[in-house]
């Protein structure tokens, strides 16, 4: 079977990317051998993108892609955005989630989005896909499921936070499935065509 290095050590991306991802063999960084953190200098999705998955494709020479991801709130001119995992100053999603609500507390204008922009090195080759899941900010944290930001977060046509909605639900409609599903496309037009 097809092998493919997923370079994130996210586990709730992880988590989601496994549901979405049927005939290819995922490889973990522990799986190649890869214990350390990688580094995600830059101030854009793609830059971040292609620094994780060309680290790892330097480090185990295989097809590797990394996702590189973020909520991005209007009223905040798009912040948390590249800061997303560590917007309060360190990793950590509750405090994250709760800083966003402290700076929307007196917002009305609660829309927001989820980018995310996949990196893919493919035979040496390096590919991007992006997908945008719009939504809006909650006033509280709802719900336990999901990882990040998803208890504040309502998609769009939904009443529920992606904390709420069940993974097969987040996964028909996210940012992540949507950049994901492109991917996938894109490798089977690759392998079709024998390359
Ligand atoms: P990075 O791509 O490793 O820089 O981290 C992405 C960060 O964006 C995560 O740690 C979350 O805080 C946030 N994020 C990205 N995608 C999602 C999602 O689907 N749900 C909730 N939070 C997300």
């Amino acid at each position: 079977m097809l092998q493919l290095v997923i370079a994130s050590n996210n586990s709730g991306k992880i988590h989601e990317i496994k549901a979405l991802i049927q005939d290819i063999e995922l490889l973990s960084l522990s799986d190649v051998g890869f214990f350390g953190d990688i580094e995600e200098p830059f101030d854009s999705f793609e830059q971040n993108a292609h620094a994780k998955a060309d680290e790892i494709n330097k480090f185990c020479g295989l097809n590797v892609f990394a996702d590189d991801s973020g909520l991005c709130v209007n009223a905040l001119s798009g912040a948390p955005g590249v800061d997303s995992a560590h917007y309060c100053g360190m990793r950590n999603d509750d405090l994250n989630l709760h800083q966003v609500l402290f700076e929307l507390q007196d917002a009305t204008e609660r829309s927001a989005y989820y980018k995310a922009v996949i990196c893919l090195i493919w035979q040496g080759e390096v590919h991007y896909f992006e997908g945008i899941c719009e939504g809006t900010i909650t006033h509280d944290k709802i719900g336990t499921g999901g990882f990040g930001y998803d208890p504040i977060f309502i998609p769009t046509g939904h009443s529920l936070t992606f904390a709420q909605l069940p993974l097969s639900v987040k996964n028909e409609i996210s940012h992540r499935a949507l950049a994901i599903r492109k991917m996938v496309k894109f490798i089977e037009q690759r392998i079709a065509a024998g390359q």
